[in-house]
């Protein structure tokens, strides 16, 4: 069964804290599909930048919650400098991550990583990685 999307059935308040969150207006995104090309991250994602800007120009808010590639994005930024459109894509999938974290959810939980794991990452990654994944 098709699913009717009317202009009342839009969440334009989802929209618009995407794009306030980013910065970026994601109505710009004609959906040419170049930062999925551009991904090195894009094999292991489901589903693909392109579509995500889709779900959020529909303010799917129920649906992003449960797609992983946010998390999946390594945040380099070789969508953002792609984009015809001029949209700052890495800015998006931030955003999109931001209204999990926001909540005061983290992503992972510093206190369960394995000893081992702390002791031998590089310092760096642990400070980005919590930055990133963290509220
Ligand atoms: S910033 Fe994220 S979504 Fe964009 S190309 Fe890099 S990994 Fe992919
Ligand atoms: S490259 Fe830009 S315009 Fe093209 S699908 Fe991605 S976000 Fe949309």
């Amino acid at each position: 069964m098709a699913i009717e999307i009317s202009d009342k059935t839009i969440n334009h308040e989802f929209i618009e804290k995407i794009n306030q969150l980013s910065g970026q207006d994601i109505r710009l995104c004609f959906q040419c599909g170049t930062c999925g090309g551009a991904c090195p991250m894009s094999e292991n994602m489901q589903t693909l930048p392109r579509r995500i800007m889709r779900m959020l120009q529909f303010g799917m808010a129920h649906r992003i919650a449960d797609v992983e590639t946010g998390w999946e994005c390594a945040s380099c930024h070789s969508c953002t400098v792609s984009c015809p459109r001029g949209i700052d894509v890495a800015r998006v999938m931030e955003a999109v991550r931001l209204l999990v974290l926001r909540k005061n959810i983290n992503r992972i939980e510093p206190s369960r990583l394995p000893d081992g794991a702390v002791r031998e990452m590089p310092q760096v990654a642990l400070v980005s990685g919590f930055r990133k994944l963290t509220s």
